[in-house]
Formats: structure tokens, C-alpha cells, sequence
């Protein structure tokens, strides 16, 4: 089969043939449908070779949705041809957080080895992909799987994100959503959908801008050095009760550490690596800072539920799988507004 992988370090991904992946016992083999283009596969990509965590090549893609191609000895409750949305955090299914469907925080999935496709494992950007266990496999039930691909992660880890602070989200609250690209114009939508808070959408391109108003920003500000003086306005100089940083650099911590009320959140979502130091004094008044990862497995379902409500859309353009090299060229480039989304069957 056809698949698109990270073969040398620092060097673009290339779509190569490797062999056709079969099920052992367990497992299930889906035909990909569609595959999301992350911006964290970018990060990746730019690791040095000293500390890079994954064996290559690595076939690239943590978002996938597919149809049930084969089921390997002792897989139930899925029948072929099912379409289905792949869950991508995997952990082993037994520990205390597993327990909780939060696999995403898996106690053991670091010290087994595990590790979600696309990232260490073989990922969706092939004609097949390999799904470890049953579990991590939701029904799409009617979603159209180009729009459905981008909530496996563009939509679950914001999601996971801003329910952590749906408390403090209550009539007159505001919301800051810093970076409104791919999860970005998804957690606008979110927030629509689940609080009554006011949207403000940062970024620094005037099309992202453009498109967190179509989705339901109420105001957008350009992320520059001046940017949390004007949301400080906006809010009456009281500051956001939640902050949502889908970028995590030095400049973005700071607006966020900037506009957050008393007793608000600022959630760092991006991997940028930037640090927000917390300390007397350092911000308001009992304002919390968190770092998460990805989203639940229950989390998931809620997204794909909430999509098929109607109350969700990510806006998307397609790639074939010979053209994904250049999905990825032009997201480096901030060219990609919304997702790109590869179709490994043509
Ligand atoms: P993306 O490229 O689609 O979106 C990033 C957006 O940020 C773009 O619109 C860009 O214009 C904007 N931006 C860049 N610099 C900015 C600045 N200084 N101020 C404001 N906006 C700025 O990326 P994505 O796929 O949406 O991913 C967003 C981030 O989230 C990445 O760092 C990615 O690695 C990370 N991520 C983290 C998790 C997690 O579990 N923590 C999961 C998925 C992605
Ligand atoms: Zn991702
Ligand atoms: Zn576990």
C-alpha cells in the first residue's frame, strides 16, 4: 500500500509503498477513509536526531476515521465495512486512568511502549491503518468522515481543554482563544456550543481572523505586543475567567498570562515549549495554569455527538495522499485555514 512517512530526519515526509499491514489477534484493520494534518506532525519533523522519541520511518497521521476492513482473531463488536473514528491517545486500557476512559493520561502507556498511531506507531496517511483494540474505535453514525476526521484531535483536545473551565464560563464571562487555526476554529465552536461566554479569537493572520468570525467569534484581535491591552478593554479591564493558548510561545503565554481574570484559567493547548511561571504576584489572584494532552475516550463520543447536532463544523480542503507532502509545506507556511485533510483512497 501507498502510505506517507517521515523517513530522514529534518527532510520532507515522501509517500513510499510499504507492505499491506494484516490483523493479528485483537486487532482491527480499517481502510482509511481520511487522515487530519496536525501542526504538532510539523513539530516532529523538526526534532533533532539525538532526541528523537519514535522509530523511522514513521508513517505520519494521528487523525483517522476509516471503514472496518478486516477484524483479526478474537476483535468484537464491529462488523466490516463499519465506519468508524479512530481514538488516537491509546493506553492500556487497565490502569486507574483508563479505568476513566482517560487513556490520554495513561499511568503505563510510556513504560509499555505504547503509543498512538502516528506518533511512534504506523499512522492514518496509508491506504490501511492498524488499530490496536476494538475500544478505540467510535462509530461515525452518519458523520461525513472528511469533517468528522479533524475531531479526533482538532476537536477532542480543545474540547477536553475547555471543559476543564465550563464552570467559570457563565453569563458575562469572555473566553480568549489564541491561534485560530486548526483546533483554534474548532474551540471558537466549542464555546459557542457549550457557554454563554463571550469569544475573543487572537491571531495573527488576518484570513484565521476571518474565519473565527464566521464560526462565531465575537471579536477578533490581531495577536501583537498590544493585543492583551485590548482584550483587557474589552472586558472592562477585569481580563478572561478562561484563556486557551492553541500556539505556547514565549509571546503567547504572556498575552494569556496577561488577560486572565482572578481566579481564571489559562490553558496552554500548543506545544510551543513556552512556560508561564505561576508565583505571588506573578498573576491575578488564584488564576490556574494547565498543560493537557489530547482528550478522553467518553470526551470523543461527546464531540462526535455534538457534530452531529449540527453545532460543529471544521472547515476543511482535501489533499490526495500524493499531494499530502504538500498539505504539510503549506500549513509550515500558515497557508492552511481550518484543516487539511488527506484521502488515502484517491
Ligand atoms: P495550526 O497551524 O492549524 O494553527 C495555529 C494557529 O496559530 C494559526 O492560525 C497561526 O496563524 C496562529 N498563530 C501563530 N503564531 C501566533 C501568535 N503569535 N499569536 C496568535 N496566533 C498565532 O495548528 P494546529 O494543528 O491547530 O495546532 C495548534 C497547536 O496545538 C500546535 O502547537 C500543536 O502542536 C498543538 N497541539 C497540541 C495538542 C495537545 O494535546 N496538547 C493536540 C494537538 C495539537
Ligand atoms: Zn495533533
Ligand atoms: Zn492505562
Amino acid at each position: 500500500m501507498k502510505a506517507l512517512q517521515y523517513r530522514t530526519i529534518g527532510a520532507p515526509p515522501e509517500v513510499v509503498t510499504v507492505p499491506d499491514p494484516e490483523p493479528g489477534p485483537g486487532q482491527v484493520l480499517l481502510k482509511v477513509t481520511a487522515a487530519g494534518v496536525c501542526h504538532s506532525d510539523i513539530a516532529v519533523m523538526t526534532w533533532p536526531a539525538e532526541s528523537f522519541p519514535y522509530e523511522l520511518p514513521l508513517t505520519l497521521g494521528h487523525e483517522g476515521v476509516g471503514t472496518v476492513a478486516a477484524l483479526g482473531a478474537g476483535a468484537t463488536g464491529l462488523q466490516e465495512g463499519d465506519a468508524v473514528a479512530v481514538y488516537g491517545p491509546w493506553g492500556c486500557g487497565t490502569c486507574a486512568k483508563c479505568a476513566q476512559g482517560k487513556e490520554n493520561y495513561c499511568l503505563r502507556a510510556g513504560g509499555l511502549g505504547i503509543r498512538p498511531p502516528g506518533l511512534g506507531r504506523p499512522g492514518s496517511m496509508a491506504e490501511y491503518l492498524l488499530v490496536d483494540d476494538p475500544r478505540h474505535l467510535v462509530p461515525l453514525d452518519g458523520l461525513d468522515p472528511v469533517a468528522a476526521v479533524p475531531l479526533t484531535d482538532a476537536g477532542l483536545t480543545p474540547y477536553h481543554a475547555i471543559k476543564r473551565s465550563l464552570p467559570k464560563l457563565v453569563p458575562g464571562s469572555t473566553a480568549v482563544v489564541i491561534g485560530a487555526g486548526g483546533l483554534g476554529h474548532v474551540a471558537v465552536q466549542l464555546l459557542r456550543a457549550l457557554s454563554p461566554a463571550r469569544v475573543v479569537a487572537l491571531d495573527v493572520a488576518q484570513d484565521k481572523l476571518r474565519l473565527a468570525r464566521e464560526v462565531g467569534a465575537h471579536e477578533t484581535v490581531l495577536s501583537d505586543a498590544r493585543a492583551a491591552a485590548t482584550v483587557r478593554e474589552l472586558t472592562g479591564g477585569l481580563g478572561a475567567e478562561a484563556v486557551f493558548d492553541f500556539v505556547g510561545v514565549e509571546p503567547t503565554v504572556r498575552t494569556a498570562g496577561a488577560v486572565v481574570a482572578v481566579e481564571g484559567d489559562v490553558t496552554i493547548v500548543g506545544i510551543g515549549g513556552a512556560a508561564l511561571p505561576v508565583g505571588f504576584g506573578l498573576l491575578p489572584f488564584a488564576a490556574s495554569v494547565s498543560a493537557p494532552y489530547w482528550g478522553s475516550r467518553s470526551e470523543l463520543t461527546e464531540v462526535l455527538a455534538l457534530a452531529r447536532s449540527g453545532a460543529v463544523s471544521v472547515h476543511t480542503e482535501t489533499y490526495s495522499l500524493a499531494d499530502a507532502p504538500l498539505a504539510y509545506e503549506r500549513l509550515h507556511k500558515g497557508k492552511i485555514n481550518g484543516r487539511a485533510v488527506i484521502l488515502p483512497g484517491g
